[in-house]
């Protein structure tokens, strides 16, 4: 009788005192740990092992690499494509690693490797105190940082990446290292945009701003005013003060409140804002795009705590949606490609299908292309084509009006795009992500991840 045994039987014996959950297709509980936030991806791993501690998470790292097993890391589940988890593979699953410790004194916060976001915002703004993060509470610090972070402090704060002072990585090798400005350096580098290719960070620590409560809130208008707002946006963002953010968004008006009856389920565009003051300040800083503009349909922006910003959103985009989104960075905006954005955002498929272009400048611009992995400094914007909708039956729609959408307003690109906004694109679209850092992250790569063991990720390969 054959003794032979799978790789998944095998890495579950190396795991046998795992001091984890370890779940696999023959457990309770196997469907609803493999199931992440879009509902389009769909993937049946081997094996799930949830990690409270950095020891289990090198564990659980040694487990798949000795026994030739295709390994995910899963931080908060969000990615588009999937990359937080993997067919026949092990995934490690960080959520419960959930630690924060805020210093106010210090202006840092240590954020373990399994946070969500609203988490962490919570924690911050009891002390006045925020670091830059992304739209949507429930989306996962690892994968939104490690692939650069852009959101509604980007102007004034910079990248989440550009506030993150140090991170504790288990690497492929299993080794645990620091990563910081003094201690690999290289690899400190590498991870401020270079996303989850060089190991499982178990922590991160970043700066805090003062923010306290903001300004905030859309500004809508109807569509067919679509081109004359987004010129107007166009000309006005990169010369506002740096205090307020605002993204360019088509969108449909949500059928709730706080809402007005009248405009739910309205296909609009608009700007979606986030001052860092008061609303003396953000009526001023807003006044120039409002006064070059026909009175829109809803001025709706309010004061309110930044952590409720983040969570503005969370109800319209709740997980078990079908997600399909194209990306791009953008340093122009022709007057041909505003009348290609208005033809296409007047054709959203779904309620809930959108277009962002989210600003990049201001703090963002005061950090060299070089310094960071993430190369695109110069790009004034990031553009997001997202088809999303809960029935799977509109998966064909959602999917071609994003791909169309891409494919139209691509030639009028910088080239590449915002990794954390990707699909699974291929890798000549990696490397026009990165440019001229590509090299060099695939030497660090070669040294950190030689076997490339972290693939299951926008994947960087190693450069020997
Ligand atoms: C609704 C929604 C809104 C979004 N809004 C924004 C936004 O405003 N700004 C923005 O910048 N992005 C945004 N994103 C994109 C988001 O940054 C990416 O989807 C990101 O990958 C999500 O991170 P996660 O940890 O939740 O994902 P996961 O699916 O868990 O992981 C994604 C990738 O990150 C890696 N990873 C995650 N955690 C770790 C870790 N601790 N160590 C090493 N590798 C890790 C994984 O290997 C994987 O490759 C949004 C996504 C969604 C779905």
């Amino acid at each position: 009788m054959s003794t032979s045994i799978t790789r998944e039987q095998a890495a579950r014996r190396q795991l046998a005192d795992f001091d984890g959950l370890l779940i696999g297709p023959q457990d309770a509980g196997y469907d609803s740990a493999r199931t992440v936030y879009n509902a389009m991806i769909d993937k049946r791993p081997a094996l799930i092992a949830s990690c409270a501690t950095p020891d289990s998470v090198a564990r659980a790292v040694a487990a798949a690499r000795e026994n030739g097993l295709p390994l995910a890391i899963r931080g908060g589940g969000h990615n588009g494509a999937g990359l937080g988890t993997v067919d026949g593979g092990l995934v490690i699953d960080l959520s419960p690693l959930r630690n924060i410790e805020v210093d106010p004194d210090a202006r840092t916060v240590r954020v373990a490797g399994g946070c969500t976001w609203g988490e962490v915002d919570s924690a911050t703004g009891e002390h006045g105190l925020a670091t830059p993060s992304g739209i949507i509470s429930t989306t996962g610090v690892g994968g939104l940082t490690l692939g650069g972070g852009l959101g509604h402090l980007t102007r004034k704060c910079g990248l989440a990446i550009d506030n993150l002072l140090e991170a504790d990585v288990v690497l492929a090798s299993g080794e645990r290292v620091r990563a910081s400005a003094d201690e690999h350096p290289d690899l400190y580098w590498a991870i401020r945009g270079g996303g989850g290719n060089f190991g499982v960070v178990t922590s991160f620590v970043f700066r805090l701003h003062e923010v306290g409560n903001v300004i905030a809130g859309p500004t809508f208008w109807a569509l067919e005013q679509s081109a004359d707002v987004l010129s107007v946006y166009r000309d006005f963002i990169g010369s506002a003060p740096r205090e307020l953010n605002g993204f360019f968004a088509f969108a449909t008006v949500p059928p709730g409140p706080p809402f007005p009856e009248e405009l739910h389920m309205r296909p609009v565009c608009g700007v979606v804002w986030c001052y860092v003051g008061d609303q003396d300040g953000a009526d001023r800083a807003i006044a120039p795009l409002l006064d070059a503009l026909p009175e829109p349909l809803l001025h709706g922006i309010q004061e309110m705590p930044h952590a409720a910003l983040q969570s503005a959103f969370d109800g319209i985009y709740p997980a078990g949606d079908q997600w399909y989104w194209r990306a791009d960075f953008v340093k122009e905006i022709p007057d041909e490609a505003v009348a290609l954005h208005a033809r296409y955002g007047a054709e959203m498929p779904t309620w809930k299908s959108t277009m962002h272009l989210y600003p990049i400048d201001g703090a963002a611009h005061d950090v060299d292309p070089a310094d960071t992995a993430w190369s695109y400094r110069d790009a004034r914007w990031g553009a997001v084509f997202a088809g999303v909708d809960p029935d799977p039956a509109n998966v064909p729609a959602i999917r071609s009006w994003s791909i169309d959408y891409h494919e139209a307003l691509h030639p009028y690109s910088a080239g590449g795009a915002y990794v954390n906004m990707m699909m699974d694109e291929g890798e000549e679209r990696v490397r026009a992500s990165y440019r001229d850092n590509y090299d060099r992250l695939a030497r660090i790569k070669a040294t950190y991840d030689p076997e490339n063991l972290f693939h299951v990720n926008q994947n960087i390969k190693p450069q020997t």
